[in-house]
């Protein structure tokens, strides 16, 4: 949520970012397509490419239509900076990579994102840097990880695909006694139900893909925070050149206009879904913070203003229920994204975590037979009746 004396989340989505974008008296924001940025005064270029002045000289740098963009993050994240990528995995990849050196240690958890535990487990041990990864679920664990020393804490929450839920405010607090860097992933959350940097987080990276943009047809990642720690990674990104092209800024800068709308309306669709399940006879479990038996549904209700848009649920009869059940289901994209308009499923096992053995998942605490549902802004009553009919197959 934005600052307190700024506008309210839902304002911000639909305001924030766009003034002084606008051209010929335009009310939208436009899609400037230009590499470059001209300038007949020399002196006023050099005091735009040192900073000193507004402006914009080369577009992998920076845009008008991004910074559009980075400015409407910013307010909801009520971040003093932030920045933009071309994806998710670049705002991650370049946070680690600026913020982190070799010899330094980073503790996170075993359950983060596929590309994030990549470049935990084959990527920053090439650089020197140690990787303590706890299990998600082990709150002591994680707390005695990062009391043992480390430069950077990096969290997500809730967690992919059991919704697992870290207390941000105390393991920051941990974090902050050791002089750490706390980042969070709040894709999931989404600005609208959690603002990590309230609970005491430096730093916020989001894959634009999902919730912001909401459509499943644009690309994005963002960084929010203090400044200097955004302005490293920024410098880091100059370089790198995973730079957001001004075309998908604007299609995020759409979709997130309905940000607050669509998460109210995900949130009580999932909740809505989860209790359908959880009485149903054919689905062994449900993980959902938003339900009481989830086993940090405190903490969730804690430090978030909604439960979320995401769910997973066990069905009974291993993967081949899972088989015969989702090509029943007529009001889902059977796919691998998340946080859109149309309600999507995936199996971890074909899905998110296709690349690891049974074993493995096992040891993830991720069955066979788990669906990741992603709840769109569909009337639930339809969704509801979906699940019911696919649900009812065999029997
Ligand atoms: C999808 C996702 C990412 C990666 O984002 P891309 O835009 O696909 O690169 C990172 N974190 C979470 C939680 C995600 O769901």
């Amino acid at each position: 949520m934005s600052e307190e004396n700024g506008p309210q989340a839902a304002t911000a989505a639909v305001w924030g970012g766009e003034e002084g974008v606008r051209i010929a008296g335009a009310t939208q924001v436009p899609v400037v397509h230009s590499v470059a940025f001209g300038y007949d005064d020399l002196d006023h270029w050099r005091d735009v490419a040192l900073g000193r002045a507004d402006g914009h000289i080369y577009s992998r740098n920076t845009n008008p239509t991004v910074r559009a963009f980075e400015e409407k993050i910013r307010l909801l994240e009520g971040a003093e900076a932030a920045t933009s990528f071309s994806t998710g995995m670049a705002a991650i990849s370049a946070t680690l990579f600026a913020l982190l050196a070799p010899g330094e240690r980073v503790v996170s958890v075993k359950d983060t994102y596929g590309g994030t535990n990549r470049l935990f487990l084959d990527y920053l041990p090439r650089f020197g840097i140690e990787v303590a990864l706890c299990e998600t679920g082990d709150q002591a664990g994680i707390v005695a990880a990062i009391d043992a020393g480390c430069k950077l804490v990096y969290l997500e929450t809730p967690t992919n695909p059991t919704c697992k839920i870290l207390d941000i405010e105390l393991l920051a607090r941990h974090a902050k006694a050791q002089g750490a860097t706390v980042v969070v992933d709040n894709t999931f959350a989404t600005p609208i139900n959690q603002s990590p940097l309230a609970l005491g987080a430096d730093l916020v990276v989001h894959s634009a893909t999902k919730y912001l943009g909401g459509h499943a047809d644009a690309l994005g990642g963002a960084l929010c925070g203090a400044a200097g720690l955004v302005a490293k990674v920024f410098a880091y990104r100059e370089v790198n050149g995973a730079a957001l092209h001004a075309d998908a800024a604007y299609l995020l800068l759409r979709g997130m206009k309905t940000l607050a709308l669509r998460v109210e309306r995900q949130s009580a669709n999932a909740m809505a879904v989860a209790r359908f399940l959880d009485a149903h006879p054919r689905v062994e479990r449900v993980f959902y913070p938003g339900l009481p038996s989830h086993p940090n549904h405190a903490v969730a209700a804690r430090q978030m203003r909604a439960f979320g848009g995401m769910l997973s649920f066990q069905l009974v009869g291993g993967f081949e229920a899972v088989k015969a059940f989702l090509p029943r289901l007529r009001f889902a994209h059977r796919a691998a994204n998340l946080g859109a308009v149309e309600t999507t499923v995936a199996p971890p096992r074909t899905g998110s975590h296709v690349e690891l053995t049974e074993q493995e998942r096992a040891a993830m605490g991720i069955p066979e037979a788990l669906v990741r549902y992603s709840a769109g802004i569909e009337d639930v009553r339809d969704l509801v009746a979906d699940l019911e009919q696919a649900l009812a197959v065999g029997s």
